[in-house]
C-alpha cells in the first residue's frame, strides 16, 4: 500500500516530483490518469493528470477521482503538486481542486508552497521570485495560458479561493518544524484554509514537511515532497533504502526519438551525430506522418544495436519550423510531427528497442499514449529531472525502460550518456 498518494496536474510534474521522492528513498510509480485498477506496488504512487488549464470544474472533478482511487488504495497522505511558477488563473485550478480535497479529506487546513530553490524558485513574505525577479517580471506574465501578472500568492490564492489565506513566514520558517507547528494552529484557529509558506533553502522545505507530518493534505511543488519520505521513515512506516530506485534488468536494443527543437536537444542531436547513426527527418520537405515514419523504417533497418543508440529526430532549426507552421498552422505541424514520432517510437520497439529515450514533452505525450503506457516505475536520474522509468506496455510485457526528457533538460551528450 502507498503511504503517499500525489495528485499532479501535468505529466513531466509528476516526473519531477517522483524523481524528488525516489532520491529520498521512497519507491515511486507514476500512474497516467486515474487508474480503474488496483495501484501498483510503491511507497508513493503519483497520478499524472492533465489538469493545469482545462475548465476548474473538470480538474476538481478528476482530482476527486484521483484523490479516492489513492485513499481506495490505502494512502495515508495526499500531495497536491503543481508547478513551483503557480501556474494559474483567476478561476483556478490551484484554489479549486484544494478546497475539494480538503473538503474530501475532511481537513480544515493545508499549506501552499511551490518552492523549488535549487530551481532558483523562492518565496519571501508570500511573494514568489523566480532567480533575482519577481514572479510577474520573470517572463511567466506573456505566459499563453497562465499568465501571472502578481507575485503576491496570498493574494493569488485567495482569489481563486473560498476559504482566507494567511501565510506562514521567513521568520516562522527559519525556526524549525515546531514553531511552524505552532504558527499552523493560530492559522487554523483564525479560520484560515491555506497558508503560503515561505521557503528559501532547502532546509526550509525539510522544516516545512516535518511540520505537516500530519496533515492530510499538503499542496505545493515538487520541493515540498523532499521533507515528506522522512516523516514515514520516522514513524517507522519506510525503512532505510539505499536504492529506492532501482529499476528490472532490461536487455533489447537502444534508440533515441527526438520532437523537441529546443536549443538544448538541438544541441544534444549535435553531439550525437559525431558518434552514432542519426536520422534527420525533414517534415517540411514531407509533411506525412506515415510517409515520415516510412522513411525511419527503411532508415533504421540493420542498425539497431544493444550498445549505442540510434537517434531519430524531426527536431529543426526555428526558421523551418516556423515555415511548416506557416504552411499548415501551429497545431497542426505540431501534431503531425507528433503523429510521426509515435509511430516511429511504436515501430522501434516492434523491432526489439527496449531502451528508449524521447526528447520533447509533448513528444513524450504522443509516444506514451501510442505504446499504450499505463504507468512507470521511476528509476535514477541520468540528469537532473530526467530519470529512466520502467513501463510494461502492450507491445513489451517483459518490460521497457523509457527516458522521457523535457526539451531543455540534460547534458549536451545526454543521448550518449544515458545509455552508458
Ligand atoms: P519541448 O519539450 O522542447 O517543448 P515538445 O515535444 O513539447 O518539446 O514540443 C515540440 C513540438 O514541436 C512538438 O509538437 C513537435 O511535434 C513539434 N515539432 C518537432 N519538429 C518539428 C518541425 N520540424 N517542424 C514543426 N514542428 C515540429
Amino acid at each position: 500500500m502507498p503511504l503517499l498518494g500525489c495528485i499532479a496536474d501535468d505529466f513531466t510534474g509528476a516526473t519531477d516530483l517522483a524523481s524528488t521522492l525516489v532520491r529520498q528513498g521512497m519507491r515511486a510509480v507514476q500512474v497516467i490518469g486515474v487508474p480503474d485498477g488496483p495501484l501498483p506496488e510503491a511507497d508513493a504512487v503519483i497520478i499524472a493528470l492533465k489538469s493545469r488549464t482545462i475548465p476548474a470544474r473538470e480538474a476538481v472533478a478528476q482530482s476527486l477521482a484521483a484523490c479516492d482511487a489513492l485513499l481506495a488504495g490505502g494512502a495515508t497522505q495526499i500531495l497536491f503538486k503543481y508547478c513551483s511558477t503557480f501556474d494559474s488563473t483567476e478561476a483556478g485550478n490551484i484554489g479549486p481542486v484544494a478546497e475539494a480535497l480538503l473538503k474530501r479529506l475532511d481537513a480544515p487546513f493545508a499549506i501552499a508552497c511551490p518552492a523549488f530553490p535549487t530551481n532558483g524558485r523562492t518565496i519571501y513574505q508570500g511573494h514568489l521570485f523566480v532567480g533575482g525577479n519577481l514572479l510577474n517580471e520573470s517572463g511567466m506574465e506573456n505566459h499563453p495560458l497562465t499568465p501571472m501578472r502578481d507575485a503576491n500568492l496570498v493574494r493569488v490564492l485567495g482569489r481563486q479561493s473560498e476559504g482566507s489565506v494567511g501565510l506562514i513566514p521567513f521568520t516562522v520558517v527559519e525556526r524549525g518544524a515546531a514553531a511552524i507547528r505552532d504558527e499552523v494552529t493560530r492559522l487554523r484557529d483564525a479560520n484560515r484554509r491555506f497558508a503560503i509558506a515561505d521557503a528559501i533553502t532547502d532546509a526550509h522545505l525539510m522544516a516545512l514537511g516535518e511540520a505537516c507530518a500530519r496533515h492530510a493534505l499538503i499542496t505545493g511543488g515538487s520541493g515540498i515532497a523532499m521533507g515528506l519520505p522522512e516523516n514515514f521513515r520516522r514513524s517507522g512506516q519506510l525503512p532505510a533504502r539505499m536504492d529506492a530506485g532501482a529499476l528490472p534488468e532490461v536487455g533489447g536494443f537502444c534508440a533515441v526519438v527526438a520532437g523537441s527543437c529546443s536549443r538544448a536537444t538541438l544541441g544534444q542531436i549535435g553531439i550525437a551525430r559525431d558518434h552514432v547513426p542519426v536520422l534527420e527527418l525533414d517534415a517540411l520537405a514531407t509533411p506525412d506522418a506515415a510517409a515520415l515514419a516510412r522513411q525511419a523504417r527503411a532508415w533504421m533497418a540493420g542498425k539497431l544495436d544493444a550498445a549505442r543508440p540510434i537517434v531519430i529526430a524531426a527536431s529543426s532549426t526555428p526558421e523551418r519550423v516556423a515555415a511548416l507552421q506557416d504552411k499548415l498552422g501551429r497545431d497542426a505541424a505540431g501534431a503531425l510531427v507528433e503523429e510521426a514520432m509515435a509511430e516511429i517510437a511504436d515501430d522501434l520497439v516492434k523491432a526489439g528497442v527496449r531502451r528508449l529515450v524521447v526528447a520533447g514533452g509533448e513528444t513524450s505525450g504522443a509516444v506514451v499514449q501510442r505504446l499504450g503506457v499505463a504507468s512507470l516505475r521511476i528509476g535514477a536520474e541520468i540528469d537532473p529531472g530526467v530519470p529512466w522509468t520502467h513501463a510494461t506496455p502492450p507491445t513489451a510485457p517483459e518490460g521497457l525502460l523509457l527516458a522521457l526528457k523535457s526539451g531543455n533538460f540534460g547534458a549536451r551528450d545526454f543521448f550518449l550518456k544515458a545509455f552508458s
